[in-house]
């Protein structure tokens, strides 16, 4: 995938969010404030407005941008917690012009290591975290298995709907959602939901 790629799988991002926007939101009514795709879907909408700016510059560079424009717009626990992931994937590809499955992987490494640095949770604490570390390792998985990078984002994005699901069975113990307690059983997390949406984006993208 090279940089222009890269650039339109971040507007197709900002698009999917935009779509799911009600959808995010409503997860986040029960457990939550009812913000989480309000939060998004503004934080994706100023990253838009600044892809043609980040046209020169080099993967590590774009993915920057985009982290710092969701740190400051994005607004909630997300915001910080999106954007610094964001910041730490574009540190982990600087310099490159093109990347592909295994910079990928190294890239969600660092987005995983942020979150965790950044939330202070770990898995089973009903967060996106429940996502994005059940597809981090399942990629892993794969590629390790010698598979394609299409069969790779696939394993990816199944584990990450499935984490996403399995949030309905925790009781949340970080963020906003940690308030309601056992209440929250049944529900699914909307950070997990968004993280399985917008890596299945990345995988659409990847893959056509
Ligand atoms: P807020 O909770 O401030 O309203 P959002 O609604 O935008 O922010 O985002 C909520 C999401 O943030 C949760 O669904 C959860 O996935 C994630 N989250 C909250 N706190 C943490 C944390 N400490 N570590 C990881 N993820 C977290
Ligand atoms: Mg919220």
């Amino acid at each position: 995938m090279d940089k222009a790629k890269v650039l339109e799988t971040i507007a197709a991002i900002g698009k999917r969010i935009s779509r799911e926007k009600d959808y995010l939101t409503a997860l986040d009514q029960p457990i939550g404030d009812s913000d989480h795709g309000i939060n998004l879907d503004r934080g994706f909408r100023a990253v838009a407005e600044k892809l043609p700016s980040m046209e020169n510059k080099d993967v590590g560079g774009i993915l920057k941008d985009v982290g710092m424009t969701l740190v400051s717009t994005v607004g909630g626990a997300s915001g910080p917690l999106y954007g610094s992931a964001f910041l730490k994937a574009g540190a982990a590809v600087a310099g490159k012009e093109a990347i592909d499955i295994e910079d990928f992987l190294l890239l969600m490494e660092a987005a995983v290591a942020a979150v965790k640095a950044r939330g202070k949770a770990r898995v089973e604490e009903a967060t996106m975290l429940d996502a994005m570390v059940p597809s981090l390792t399942a990629m892993k998985e794969a590629a390790g298995q010698g598979k394609s990078a299409g069969a790779i984002l696939d394993q990816g994005v199944e584990a990450a709907f499935k984490g996403a699901e399995h949030t309905k069975d925790l009781i949340a113990s970080k963020g906003r959602a940690s308030y309601v307690g056992e209440r929250g059983l049944g529900h699914k997390d909307p950070g997990a939901a968004s993280y399985a949406i917008m890596l299945e984006t990345v995988r659409d993208m990847a893959v056509i």
